[in-house]
């Protein structure tokens, strides 16, 4: 689904809302109307035009994974948000021009007009450069869900810290998705969603660190960056990876149990894992 305010002739064509699913013949029709509801309730504002896609898939395509682990760390602003985003990249091995870029990025939207954009960032930590073919749109990783199965899991573990919220579900699909190809760094996203200050840091092995503010609150822009390294990573084929494997995440990691930090707990892991 694909929900977007039109241009006008003094407005440019915004992005409102997206969301993918993988499901079954049978539940097609609910789908559609949850789906429906999230396009038409989005604090961006409503939007004037709704696109549905649907595609029949092989499902013998079906990819599966367990998703990253899961890191909370709850912060006291969104200014020490940012300070553990700039020491996590940090500790990825990318440096503070890019990341001072990213945050700018995520935090005011990437397009080159200043504004949001409906897909992510491609950023190249090797040549400096941005991949996308079109900066206003950025590249969309489609074709990934969670089972049923793992969504239950996924709650089960996270309501009994009370630190479960919907958005949880598709971030860490996609998240899950976007980090498991060689030679990508990490994927650092803020909500574009006013109501919504938070975002995260994503890493293989470092897994999906939820940091619950990030910009202050009522703010309308964010974004998505990922980071690769060409020198070891095809990045036609990562593109390809993005938008056409298909990925459903089946499990969560077990590894989520005991972990809800602060600032300071998340910085000594980061320490830590340098000595
Ligand atoms: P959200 O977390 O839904 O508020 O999205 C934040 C930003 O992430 C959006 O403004 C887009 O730039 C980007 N984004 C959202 N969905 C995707 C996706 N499926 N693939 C790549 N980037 C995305």
């Amino acid at each position: 689904m694909r929900a977007s305010k039109q241009s006008t002739e003094t407005t440019i064509a915004e992005h409102i809302s997206g969301a993918e699913r993988l499901v079954t013949t049978e539940l097609l029709q609910s789908c559609l109307s949850n789906l429906l509801e999230r396009a038409l309730n989005h604090s961006l504002g409503n939007p004037d035009l709704i696109n549905f896609s649907i595609n029949k898939i092989d499902t013998n395509k079906i990819e599966k994974r367990k998703s990253l682990p899961i890191r909370t760390v709850k912060v006291e602003d969104h200014r020490e948000g940012i300070s553990l985003v700039e020491k996590i990249l940090k500790h990825l091995g990318i440096n503070q021009y890019i990341i001072n870029l990213a945050i700018n990025w995520i935090q005011f939207g990437g397009a080159p007009n200043g504004g949001n954009m409906r897909g992510a960032i491609l950023f190249d930590i090797a040549t400096m450069q941005r991949l996308e073919e079109n900066q206003y749109s950025g590249i969309r990783a489609t074709n990934m869900d969670m089972s049923v199965e793992a969504e239950l899991q996924l709650k089960k573990l996270l309501y009994s810290k009370n630190i479960y919220n919907s958005r949880i579900r598709d971030a860490l699909t996609l998240a899950t998705k976007v980090c498991n190809f060689s030679g990508v760094i990490a994927e650092l996203c803020c909500s574009d969603d006013p109501d919504y200050i938070g975002g995260y840091v994503a890493n293989k092995n470092l897994g999906y660190i939820r940091i619950n503010k990030l910009k202050p609150f009522g703010q309308h822009t964010g974004g998505r960056v990922i980071f690769v390294d060409s020198t070891c990573c095809d990045v036609n084929s990562y593109k390809d990876y993005l938008r056409n494997s298909i990925i459903s995440i089946t499990s969560i990691h077990e590894a989520t149990k005991e972990e809800v930090l602060t600032f300071n707990e998340m910085r000594k892991i980061l320490v830590g894992k340098h000595e």
